[in-house]
């Protein structure tokens, strides 16, 4: 067999290889390339998938959210609350506008402890940043109750969650602004790179949609300095013929997930869990592992390939140094770089790859 890598694009690709080649022939022969038909289509099917009033398609999830923050006019002198453990894409949303990430810790199921945000809430807090982290949705009912309680902002980072549901609603939903990622690992990935924000309020998405085109809202006449921050056609038609499949591609991955829960049982390693009233799309299978360096050299001896999401938090990087936060203040989010380990899951994944995974790590000793 040949190696089994964490993530198989290509799998993703000849799913459904005819419809997506027919879709880039027909927006190559249309002669319209950047916010046309396509784009227009995937805004609305996307959010009629979430079930939000409005999407407005964008170039990346970064820009999802630094334009979420950036419309809700968060920047300089404000906090925004954001878990520690998160990529750090999430953070950069908040400091591109210069305001300061206030870290909070993960609960057992790597996503923000709602017990822990009222505590850090300040004068300064402008809003909370919620990530579904690995495709789980976060423990939605407290959250919303201490956004309302104490009048802050409630963004939502989704590039992980298409789709993810707390108690029977859409993650993306539950606050002012829903940023996602389109970027091609995502569970509902284009071609290069996308993103999106949805909203239920008019107003919102009327000024993201002149923000991302240079703040123009009729040619040449420009209201406010803006970006440029497009989906572009070709990406938007691909992720059409995606999202005609979500269902699907989300029970495969539902599949494989539950294989793994039910029949990894090395006592070495810790299995993810499922909060009660929340579901899981598993963007990644994350497992933990106090001997994980010891585990993916084992692993890679097998031709198995592994992932960290994420070795380093963002208090720790190099780029946040002049944050001030010391190694040693979130143990939590800080233990769980130190032990966490994605395994090989992806849509494509053939049985004998995954029982070949599952052999392996039962073997491990
Ligand atoms: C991927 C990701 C982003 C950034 O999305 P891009 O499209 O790569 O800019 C932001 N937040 C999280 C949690 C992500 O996983």
């Amino acid at each position: 067999m040949e190696k089994i890598m964490p993530n198989r694009l290509d799998r993703g690709f000849y799913q459904y290889q005819e419809e997506f080649e027919a879709k880039a022939l027909e927006v190559l022969r249309s002669g319209w390339y950047v916010l046309g038909r396509e784009v227009a289509s995937f805004e609305e099917e996307f959010a009629a998938y979430l079930g939000a009033k409005h999407c407005v398609g964008l170039a990346s999830g970064l820009d999802a959210l630094w334009i979420a923050f950036r419309i809700l006019g968060i920047g300089k002198g404000d906090e925004v609350i954001v878990q520690g453990n998160t990529y750090i894409a999430s953070v950069m949303g908040i400091t591109i506008n210069g305001a300061t990430p206030v870290f909070v810790e993960p609960d057992e199921y790597f996503n923000i402890d709602a017990a822990k945000i009222e505590e850090k809430i300040t004068k300064k807090t402008k809003a909370v940043l919620v990530v579904h982290l690995y495709g789980q949705a976060s423990n939605m009912t407290p959250v919303v109750k201490l956004c309302k309680k104490h009048n802050l902002r409630l963004v939502e980072d989704c590039a992980q969650s298409h789709g993810a549901k707390f108690a029977g609603r859409t993650t993306g939903t539950f606050g002012d602004i829903g940023c996602f990622s389109f970027y091609p690992s995502k569970n509902l990935g284009a071609f290069g790179d996308g993103g999106a924000i949805v909203t239920d309020d008019e107003k919102l998405a009327e000024d993201v949609r002149v923000f991302r085109n240079y703040g123009s809202e009729k040619r040449y006449y420009n209201r406010v300095v803006g970006t440029n921050s497009r989906l572009d056609e070709m990406q938007a038609g691909l992720l059409r013929v995606r999202l005609r499949h979500m269902s699907e591609l989300e029970e495969e991955k539902r599949r494989i997930s539950e294989k793994y829960l039910k029949n990894l049982d090395s006592p070495h390693i810790m299995l993810p869990r499922i909060r009660e009233g929340a579901t899981h799309i598993w963007h990644q299978f994350v497992i933990r592992s106090g001997r994980r360096q010891e585990l993916i050299d084992y692993l890679n001896g097998k031709e198995i390939g592994t992932i960290i999401h994420y070795p380093i938090p963002p208090h720790l990087s190099e780029a946040y140094v002049y944050l001030h936060i010391p190694q040693g203040s979130l143990p939590i989010t800080e233990e769980y770089a130190d032990t966490v380990l994605s395994i090989p899951l992806y849509n494509g994944m053939t049985d004998a790859e995954q029982e070949y995974v599952i052999d392996a790590i039962n073997g491990w000793r």
